[in-house]
C-alpha cells in the first residue's frame, strides 16, 4: 500500500505516521528525516541541504526528487510524510509511481504554532513528542529507543511563521493537483490536545471504508 501523509508543519504528520506504521503494514518514511540524519552525519547530501532546514526553506525539487526516487526503490508499502511538498514534486512523484491514497491533515495555524513550540523530537530515531500532550514516560528521554530528546532550530517561533507561509504558498496547491486522482482521507483537527489514537482510528477506519486497507 502507497500513502502519502500531508498537513502544515505541526499538524501530526511524524506522530499519526509512527502510529499508523505500528498498527498497519507500512513503512514510515520522512524525508526530514533523511534530511536530518544527513545533516547529522555530515554527509555529502548533509552538507548541501542544511542551510534549507536550518533556515525552514525547502529543499530545491531536483535533489528531493532524486533522493525520494533511491529511497522508495524496491519498497512496496510505506507511507510517505513530508513529500510531495510542490506541484513540481507531486508531478514527478505521479510520473513513475501510483498512490494509493493521500491523507490530508487539516489544522489551524494557531495549533500549528501551539503544537510546534512544545515538540521535541527524538534525536535517534525521529520519534515526536509533545511536552504537554504526548510527553514521554521520561523527561528528555525517548520512549521507544532511550535517545535524548530536542527542540528542533525550526521548531522555534521565528521560523514557524515562515514554515507556515511556505506551506500555504508551496505546499498547499499539491491537494488541488491531486484531487480526482487519488482518494482522499480528511483528518479535521480543531483543538492541539486531540487524542492521538483517536484520530487514528479516524485514520485507518476511513482507509478500511474506502477499501483502500485489504
Ligand atoms: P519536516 O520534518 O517534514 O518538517 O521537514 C524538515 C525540513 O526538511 C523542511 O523544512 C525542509 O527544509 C526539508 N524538507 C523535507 N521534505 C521536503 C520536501 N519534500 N521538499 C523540500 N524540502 C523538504
Amino acid at each position: 500500500m502507497k500513502l502519502l501523509i500531508f498537513g502544515p508543519p505541526g499538524s501530526g504528520k511524524g506522530t499519526y505516521s509512527s502510529r499508523i506504521e505500528d498498527r498497519i503494514d507500512v513503512k514510515h518514511i520522512s524525508t526530514g528525516d533523511i534530511f536530518r540524519s544527513a545533516v547529522k552525519g555530515n554527509t555529502d547530501l548533509g552538507k548541501k541541504v542544511k542551510e534549507y532546514l536550518d533556515s525552514g526553506e525547502l529543499v530545491p525539487d531536483e535533489l528531493v526528487n532524486k533522493v525520494v526516487k533511491e529511497r522508495l526503490e524496491g519498497t512496496d508499502d510505506f507511507i510517505l510524510d513530508g513529500y510531495p511538498r510542490t506541484v513540481e514534486q507531486a508531478k514527478f512523484l505521479d510520473g513513475f509511481m501510483d498512490v494509493d491514497a493521500i491523507i490530508v491533515l487539516d489544522v489551524t495555524d494557531e495549533i500549528t504554532i501551539e503544537r510546534l513550540s512544545a515538540r521535541r523530537v527524538c534525536k535517534e530515531c525521529g520519534e515526536v513528542f509533545h511536552r504537554l500532550f504526548n510527553k514521554p514516560k521520561k523527561e528528555g528521554v525517548c520512549d521507544k529507543c532511550g535517545g535524548e530528546l530536542y527542540h528542533r532550530d525550526d521548531d522555534k517561533p521565528s521560523v514557524i511563521r515562515d514554515r507556515i507561509k511556505t506551506y500555504e504558498n508551496m505546499s498547499e496547491p499539491v491537494i488541488e493537483y491531486f484531487e480526482g486522482k487519488i482518494p482522499f482521507v480528511i483528518n479535521r483537527c480543531r483543538k492541539a490536545d486531540a487524542p492521538i489514537d483517536k484520530m487514528v482510528d479516524g485514520i485507518i477506519s476511513q482507509l478500511e471504508e474506502k477499501d483502500i486497507l485489504s
